[in-house]
């Protein structure tokens, strides 16, 4: 499409197709912002929790109460949010290395691999194979999802009716896979149906792109612990770094150990850059994961008329920040990352190319023209260089900025 005003026509068209999901994004945003609200009234949140701290951090009241507010944004009775987590893949080996702390213990992840970052913290590597879960004689177990992209709920029951793990695994967001974000309402049937047979096992979900998508969080559905990072949806496009894990005391006061040390637990840790990022963050997070919702409902929608194979499916939610294109084509890949990467505020002129990175079996490019470095409530895109060519989309600070971006993609088509 080469004509400003057939491109503008175009996007109209699709932008009226997605009204009716525009307006559920709506309600989930208002929802979640008037939870943020009182629960920052009942807190009495004020500028004492912005002072910064330094050396030990005693009594640091910002970050006593920010664990506090997460606690009770995720209905738990404790928290640790800190930009001493330095990401999401730290909170969740975090949640895992604390709890599964010993020879016998054991995890069973029933949405399949779990996130990439999470395969040396299970199996360790060749560099580091004194460290992992494996290394100190955790047990793990996984089940695949079915053809459907949903849980193999007869295996796990299966599994479950010989097996208590300690830590039942799931994984929200579709990730790098082909399926649908995990809905909280289908996940909420498939843990009343493990609970039928399992009381003992420790729920964990893996939150990362999920926060905000809905009107609940996991651990109202009935998880027991929900782990993720601070600059993907929580920290609203301000928090700097960081990560949060939210589940009980007993839990928590476990993952503290491991966290800072047996002795100090939750006692200690400075911030001298003052948590008010984080605070203000939490607060605009509601509005921008609907905006980068609705930027993935639009871009979805524009891509499926072009023609694309493209998730999320039409007349949905998407239940996460991420939009997966299935090109088809290396080159047109290629192009819309580069295209991404010219739309963005930060680094514009930089062109991303494949690139061998540790870890991938292949070439990686990358689009993160970011204020926070690697953030990806921020628009951004990524994919590994191999057929059927998926691009994976996600974030968006505001609508706009994903408007503008899918103007020039269209533009390239
Ligand atoms: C981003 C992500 C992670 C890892 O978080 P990082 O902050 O990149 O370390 C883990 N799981 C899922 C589903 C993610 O999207």
């Amino acid at each position: 499409m080469k004509n400003e005003s057939e491109i503008q026509e175009y996007i109209e068209k699709c932008e009226n197709e997605v009204q009716a999901i525009f307006k559920k994004i709506d309600n989930i945003a208002q929802f979640n912002q008037e939870k943020v609200l009182k629960i920052f009234k009942q807190n009495r949140i004020s500028a004492r929790h912005f002072a910064p701290t330094n050396g030990y951090g005693y009594d640091d009241i910002g970050r006593d109460t920010l664990n506090k507010v997460f606690a009770e944004i995720f209905h738990t009775e404790s928290a640790i949010v800190s930009p001493l987590i330095t990401c999401g893949s730290h909170a969740l080996a975090l949640a895992l290395m604390g709890i599964l702390n010993k020879s016998g213990l054991s995890m069973l992840s029933i949405t399949g691999k779990p996130y990439d970052t999470l395969d040396t913290v299970i199996f360790g590597s060749e560099k580091n194979d004194y460290t992992s879960l494996k290394a100190i004689g955790v047990v793990y177990n996984q089940i695949d999802l079915d053809q459907y992209g949903k849980i193999d709920e007869q295996a796990v029951l299966e599994f479950l009716s010989k097996n208590t793990p300690t830590i039942i695994f799931l994984q929200r967001s579709r990730g790098y896979a082909w399926r649908d974000a995990m809905n909280l309402d289908y996940m909420e049937s498939v843990i009343t149906k493990i609970r039928a047979v399992n009381k003992d096992s420790i729920i964990m979900v893996d939150n990362n792109y999920g926060e905000f998508t809905e009107t609940k969080e996991p651990t109202e559905i009935g998880a027991d612990l929900v782990a993720g990072s601070l600059i993907k949806n929580i920290g609203g496009g301000l928090a700097p770094t960081g990560g949060y894990i939210c589940a009980s005391e007993e839990l928590i006061d476990k993952i503290s150990a491991r966290y800072t040390s047996p002795s100090l637990g939750l006692e200690v840790g400075s911030y001298a850059g003052s948590y008010q990022p984080f605070y203000q963050g939490l607060f605009m997070a509601a509005h921008t994961v609907g905006q980068a919702m609705k930027g993935s409902a639009l871009l979805a929608c524009v891509m499926r008329n072009k023609g694309f194979n493209v998730l999320p499916r039409p007349n949905q939610v998407p239940g996460d920040i991420v939009t997966t294109l299935k090109l088809e084509d290396k080159d047109l890949l290629v192009k819309i990352s580069q295209i991404i990467q010219a739309c963005s505020p930060i680094d514009s002129f930089v062109s991303p190319e494949p690139w061998d990175m540790p870890g991938y079996k292949d070439p990686v490019i990358m689009s993160a023209g970011t204020f926070v470095q690697g953030a990806t409530l921020e628009l951004s895109c990524d994919a590994p260089i191999r057929p059927p060519y998926n691009l994976y989309l996600q974030g968006g600070l505001t609508l706009e900025h994903v408007r503008f971006a899918i103007k020039e993609i269209l533009r390239a088509l």
